[in-house]
């Protein structure tokens, strides 16, 4: 158990006034959650304090070789006006896993949940009331050491912020154009596809702009040896029903063991569809879609929680899904995730955590 020293702002800052327009980590609350961690001491000085800049020396090795870690989740606020999480001890777990990847400490599970709470009850306020609108948290944790040598830092800061954020979809859920890139790659096996580290994502942006320079959304990336078999999407897990049955690739190193993607996997189950885990061509992708075996197409995340993709193109092919628009298991998909997310479903699974 954290003993949170906690500072309060004197000078709050205005809510957003229409949360329509709030768009996506564009603002954040008026606190902001840090610790600091120092070896052989361990991690220490929990706090709260106001929102504000870190001061660090310009050879602080995050800068250099990026030694950081990150995490996202929201906290949402259901009709009755309560708040809470989704799942918070699958983030919490999954930053763990990425520590041990980057040499990183871990935070016990229980401190991390802790931290997240205490930020979200004295925000509580900034929990958007809008539907579809929640607070997007970003816990990340960098390294501290100054000096230009290349080794795991001694010191670190744990921090949480949070964004109050609009509903994803301005005008509803629309289905998105996908480009499968073929050049570069994002992950490989003994790589940090598995980690949530910023490092992943400044070597991703490249084929993301050329892909949207093209009018696509975002980039399918397929695996980092062959190029063959499909993995994730920028931000999110993304899933193929073909003749019936569900397939994604499987947690095996490469690819981000998205909460959204698990939750989807276990509602889809309960609801008798077969679900298969593995390797799966983009070659039999395109093939299924010539042969109109290709029903539904859909990445998974926390930000967007389903996003339906109405067309990729791989090479000189175009695969279109469906008539454009999207399709029912996606919708179903949606609907129960945002349903228990907002309190609007029963939690029949214990998904939910209360904050207040
Ligand atoms: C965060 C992330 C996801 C989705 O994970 P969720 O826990 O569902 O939000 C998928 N892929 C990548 C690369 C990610 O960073």
């Amino acid at each position: 158990m954290l003993n949170i020293k906690i500072e309060k702002t004197t000078c709050p800052k205005p809510k957003p006034v229409d949360e329509s327009q709030l768009g996506f980590g564009k603002i954040s609350t008026d606190h902001m959650f840090v610790m600091d961690y120092t070896e052989g001491q361990g991690w220490h000085d929990p706090r709260i304090i106001p929102y504000q800049n870190f001061s660090l020396d310009p050879a602080t090795v995050v800068f250099h070789y990026a030694q950081e870690i990150f995490e996202g989740m929201k906290a949402y606020r259901t009709a009755e006006g309560k708040i809470q999480l989704f799942r918070p001890d699958c983030n919490a777990k999954r930053m763990n896993d990425s520590a041990d990847r980057l040499c990183i400490p871990n935070i016990p599970e229980e401190d991390f949940i802790q931290a997240v709470k205490a930020l979200v009850e004295i925000d509580a306020d900034w929990v958007p009331y809008t539907d579809g609108c929640s607070l997007y948290i970003r816990p990340f944790i960098f390294a501290t050491d100054v000096g230009l040598g290349v080794h795991a830092s001694k010191h670190y800061i744990f921090s949480v912020i949070a964004m109050p954020s609009g509903a994803y979809y301005a005008e509803g859920i629309n289905p998105v154009r996908i480009y499968v890139e073929d050049e570069y790659i994002r992950a490989a096996p003994g790589l940090t596809g598995f980690t949530k580290c910023g490092g992943n994502y400044a070597a991703s942006i490249k084929a993301g702009e050329m892909a949207e320079e093209q009018g696509y959304a975002q980039v399918l990336w397929l695996d980092g040896v062959e190029k063959k078999y499909v993995e994730e999407v920028g931000s999110m897990n993304i899933m193929f029903k073909i003749d019936g049955k569900v397939y994604t690739a499987a947690c095996t190193g490469t690819v981000l063991p998205g909460v959204t993607r698990r939750s989807c996997i276990e509602l889809m189950k309960d609801w008798g569809y077969e679900v298969i885990e593995g390797k799966l061509a983009i070659a039999d992708v395109m093939k299924a879609a010539q042969e109109g075996k290709l029903e539904e197409v859909w990445g998974t995340g926390t930000a967007a929680v389903v996003s339906p993709v109405k067309e990729l193109k791989w090479k000189d092919q175009v695969a279109h899904i469906g008539d454009g628009k999207i399709g029912p298991l996606t919708q179903k998909l949606y609907d129960t995730m945002t349903g228990i997310q907002w309190g609007k479903l029963p939690d029949d699974k214990g998904w939910i955590v209360p904050v207040c």
